[in-house]
């Protein structure tokens, strides 16, 4: 086949045609980047520069560029888009191109990126992102800041200092939090972004069933096409050898790519059990930031917030003594503002003190807790949502009877004293991870809404009279 011209001069003719066809931003975003590779008789090879244009311009401009390759190359030529790398491939392609115009970005582009990325976010993971978890709703302290400054760093330019950011604490911390927060910041920035967060058992169970179904390539595409990857609670992969060195790859791949990695653990890197060396060192590549447990003035700052969140005005004295009793965790704290709330809302009573101590003192009370047993609270919970103590016990996985189910577990660990073990062995013999899994479901739901919120609390009240 010989040219009658060069690629580069039709690409250029192509260009001319597609400006004539779509607004200036749209040519400098979606076109300036494809090239005609080769031209037949029959067909026409046109590439763009990674899928995502491929994706866009092929779900968005296929009606455009038909019609510019036939003002160019006549009306029976097919063309055929692919994705190549451009010929001189720069140091840093870091992210899919940032549009080329100015930093301020028109709001209407803004709002296009940002539902492009939410949908690439949803059609690829598995995880609904909380509304709440942004930078601006991150109380930040000395025990945090660290964390927290990079985190934004991060969202506001992805691969650039720090990479792996690796955060690190205790549960309860605000982890997750900052995670997701970086979502939202970077799906917001006016860029295109292919983002994914997962936690590590989806990475785990993705992995295994894409070998069993031996579909391996098309999980290695999915993970190792994206700019950002954040993923949460990597501590799980300990003992997940084969795992570890799929994610080693995958690791390497995004990092040669300078696409970001966010990790988080509840433990720094070397202290992960059997995490393989290779990813130890890895992991210490960028930045490795712990998030301490915070001092006094933050859980003050941070039940300040909540509470406003909440529209609950608590008295500085409450403030004060939950400040002081709670001090490990802050979705205990967040917690124990839901709980006075809901207690005085239910005895008609206003927020003071002694009404404090006695929302709190209440489940913090070991004598109740023994005494109280998972019957008492299988019927209190079956009672509310119509379902039988059968039903709790039993295989059904709809959704009328998980949440009853995951309730009464949630209630079962918080009010007695039993084991997650034993709490799995009431609960139809199921195992003590089901349990856990019940428990983070139903705290995500109480922090997530009021209305949740207070139902457990009543509940609880009811449970404990
Ligand atoms: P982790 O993932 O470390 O276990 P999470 O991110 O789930 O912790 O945080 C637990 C709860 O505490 C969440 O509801 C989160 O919004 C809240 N939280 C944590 N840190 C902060 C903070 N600095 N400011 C406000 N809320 C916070
Ligand atoms: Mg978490």
């Amino acid at each position: 086949m010989s040219l009658a011209v060069t690629p580069d001069i039709l690409t250029d003719r192509l260009h001319e045609a597609l400006k004539e066809l779509v607004s200036r931003r749209k040519f400098e975003l979606w076109f300036s980047g494809l090239r005609v590779i080769s031209q037949s008789a029959e067909s026409l090879e046109l590439a763009v520069q990674n899928s995502f244009h491929h994706e866009w311009v092929m779900t968005h401009y296929t009606k455009e560029l038909q019609e510019a390759v036939q003002s160019v190359f006549g009306e029976t030529l097919k063309y055929q888009l692919v994705v190549r790398e451009p010929p001189q491939t720069e140091a840093s392609p870091a992210l899919i191109q940032a549009p080329p115009v100015a930093d301020v970005r028109p709001p209407a582009l803004v709002d296009d990126f940002r539902s492009r990325n939410t949908n690439y976010f949803q059609q690829h993971s598995d995880v609904t992102l909380n509304e709440k978890y942004t930078f601006d709703n991150f109380v930040v302290g000395p025990s945090n800041q660290l964390a927290h400054a990079a985190a934004m760093a991060v969202a506001e330019a992805p691969a650039g200092s720090y990479n792996p950011l690796f955060l690190h604490g205790a549960v309860g911390l605000g982890k997750t939090h900052l995670l997701q927060a970086i979502c939202h910041k970077a799906m917001d920035s006016g860029r295109a972004l292919k983002v994914l967060y997962l936690s590590s058992e989806t990475f785990v169970n993705q992995f295994i069933a894409a070998i069993e179904q031996g579909d391996l390539s098309r999980f290695r595409y999915k993970y190792r096409s994206v700019d950002l990857l954040l993923i949460d609670d990597i501590h799980l992969l300990a003992n997940k050898e084969r795992t570890q060195d799929e994610f080693f790859h995958t690791f390497n791949t995004l990092y040669n790519d300078q696409r970001q990695i966010v990790l988080s653990s509840d433990s720094p890197p070397s202290e992960i059990p059997t995490l393989r060396e290779r990813l130890i060192s890895r992991f210490k590549w960028g930045l490795v930031a712990e998030i301490e447990t915070p001092g006094y003035e933050t859980r003050q700052a941070i039940l300040r917030r909540k509470a406003r969140d909440r529209d609950v005005e608590l008295p500085e004295e409450v403030l004060n003594f939950l400040a002081e009793k709670i001090s490990t965790n802050i979705r205990e704290l967040e917690g124990a503002v839901t709980k006075v709330h809901g207690y005085a809302q239910l005895t008609g009573r206003a927020v003071n003190l002694d009404l404090a101590r006695e929302a709190l003192g209440h489940s913090g009370d070991d004598t109740h807790q023994s005494i109280l047993g998972v019957d008492r609270i299988m019927d209190v919970v079956c009672k509310h949502y119509g379902v039988r103590v059968t039903d709790l016990n039993g295989r059904r996985r709809t959704q009328s009877i998980v949440l009853p189910r995951q309730v009464a577990m949630y209630l079962t660990r918080k009010m007695t004293p039993l084991s997650l073990m034993e709490i799995g062995a009431r609960f139809g013999g199921r195992d003590h991870s089901t349990v856990l899994y019940a428990v983070s479901k139903i705290e995500e739901r109480i922090n997530g809404g009021s209305q949740f919120a207070q139902l457990l609390a009543e509940f609880e009240a009811r449970l404990q009279h």
